[in-house]
């Protein structure tokens, strides 16, 4: 579009190399545009680690040229935008075409790294939005990739945040701002969806067929297959079902809940992607409703693994086409059931420091007996892990009562809790825990409080909120504490919903 200029950088230069994928699937995937330039952009922050996976500089992230670029002003020579076409449920109900609204991706990388603006401007799928995104939301997209990056979560990372006093209109006058996300793909459930649901089979099976030559190569291989009549994408199926598993155990332990789980934000790779109203628990409370829009508690913390099952059950049905045998579609649908409970019951081992095989199921016992004690209590899930762990280390059980109004039941499940521990090697499981229950986490007032010191024009907070999370599970400087600490009794007001 006229005001946008392919430049040949100046050093520093950012020394990618631009191959494209998804651009060679050809027209029917996605439109070819420009993002909208932004008026006055500025540099608000950007993760140095997700640069390095990118293969860019410091230099380079700081420079006018990646300024210019991450603001949807510049476009690098090699670099082919477009805004891709996708459908979807939103919500449990049949949504029709969605597609990228305001996401605009720049190119994929020799390196195989999808480059993406959220905000950049309009394109023929933001259905009367206006291809922006505000400046609050776009803190938390941020701040949130990199703390789930550094959590070991899957997920689309956050390259840079761009600022710009262009006005963008929500409920009130706010202004504009830009995430550049980093993936190896963005492609969603919906995009299948979208396909499927045309009857555009030869599509369907170009979109599948790049999908596993790309992510999933062992989905042709015998191994994968073999149950599965020999059917790669009844292999796909499962392998996508299998990483989601593995995804939604990590959530539920570490507290996420992601609050829009329609399946045109699910990635077919597994990956945590479009951070919206998502809310990390403060109170463990299982049946908590992050988003303020979601009037049913659809996607309620304690629903979201059997909503994965369902949004799994959509992309099924959009590649029934191609798999052909439904004996073969549920056989790989299946899987879900038994890799999420497994992965989950791993990953609260982890939590707990338990390394040696339990004796039957008296793991699983004991964290159920665990979750529930946590619930009756509404006890602070990050907090209660972090005092546990320390405990583990040399530190104070009396810390870890103390969560607790009733101590009675508390006591008891410590105890059976010692006694399994007997079986452990001290050293090893106090570092497991320490390193696996983080001591900082992004919730919602913490983003709240950035959100607030940045509208003000001071980015302070963001920065100090940014380094602590690149490194949760580390103690950090004594002053620091106040952001390990309980929410204040003016988090329970925040209230987040699809806005942004
Ligand atoms: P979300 O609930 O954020 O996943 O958004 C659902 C759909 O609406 C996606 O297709 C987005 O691209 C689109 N969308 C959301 N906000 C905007 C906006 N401000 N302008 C254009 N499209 C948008
Ligand atoms: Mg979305």
């Amino acid at each position: 579009m006229p005001f946008t200029l392919s430049i040949d950088e100046a050093p520093p230069r950012s020394g990618l190399v631009w191959r494209n994928g998804f651009a060679d699937l050809g027209p029917a995937f996605f439109t070819e545009l420009q993002p909208t330039p932004l008026p006055a952009p500025y540099a608000i922050a950007t993760s140095a680690d997700a640069g390095r996976w990118l293969g860019v500089s410091p230099e380079w992230l700081a420079s006018g040229t990646a300024l210019q670029v991450f603001s949807g002003n510049a476009a690098l020579a090699g670099m082919r935008p477009l805004a891709s076409v996708y459908s979807g449920h939103q919500f449990g109900v049949w949504a029709g075409q969605l597609g990228d609204g305001r996401a605009i991706l720049l190119g994929e990388t020799e390196g195989g790294i999808e480059v993406q603006l959220k905000g950049a401007g309009r394109t023929p799928y933001s259905r009367g939005g206006d291809g922006r995104a505000v400046l609050r939301s776009s803190i938390r997209e941020f701040l949130c990739s990199e703390a789930m990056h550094a959590l070991g979560v899957p997920t689309t990372r956050a390259l840079s945040l761009t600022g710009s006093p262009a006005p963008v209109y929500r409920e009130e006058a706010e202004t504009a701002a830009v995430v550049t996300r980093l993936a190896p793909s963005f492609i969603r459930f919906g995009h299948f969806e979208h396909f499927a649901t045309q009857g555009r089979q030869a599509e369907l099976r170009q979109l599948a067929d790049y999908v596993i030559d790309r992510y999933y190569p062992d989905c042709r291989g015998t191994d994968a297959t073999a149950h599965l009549g020999g059917n790669a994408y009844a292999a796909l199926l499962q392998a996508v079902s299998e990483r989601t598993a593995a995804l939604l155990a990590q959530w539920q332990a570490v507290g996420f809940c992601h609050g829009v789980m329609n399946t045109d934000n699910m990635s077919i790779l597994g990956l945590t992607i479009d951070y919206g109203p998502f809310q990390f628990l403060d109170a463990f409370v299982p049946g908590h409703i992050c988003n303020h829009s979601d009037h049913q508690g659809r996607y309620a913390f304690n629903r979201q693994p059997n909503v994965a099952y369902w949004n799994l059950f959509c992309l099924g049905q959009a590649l029934m086409p191609l798999i052909g045998d439904t004996a073969h579609a549920q056989a790989a649908l299946e899987s879900y059931k038994a890799v999420f409970p497994a992965r989950f019951i791993a990953r609260m081992r982890e939590k707990l420091g338990l390394l040696q095989p339990g004796a039957g199921d008296g793991d699983a016992a004991l964290i159920d007996g665990l979750l529930q004690l946590l619930a009756q209590g509404g006890v602070d899930w990050t907090i209660f892990w972090r005092r546990l762990s320390q405990a583990r280390a040399g530190g104070d059980y009396e810390a870890v009562g103390d969560l607790f109004l009733d101590r009675t039941g508390w006591n008891r499940w410590l105890l059976s809790f010692q006694e399994r521990n007997a079986l452990e090697d001290q050293a090893l499981a106090a570092d497991l825990m320490l390193k696996t229950n983080p001591k900082f986490v992004l919730r919602n007032h913490l983003g709240e409080e950035a959100i607030r010191a940045a509208t003000r024009g001071d980015f302070t907070v963001l920065h100090t909120l940014q380094a602590l999370l690149e490194r949760p599970c580390e103690e950090h400087a004594s002053q620091d504490a106040h952001w390990a600490d309980f929410p204040p009794d003016w988090a329970s007001t925040i209230e987040i919903s699809c806005s942004s």
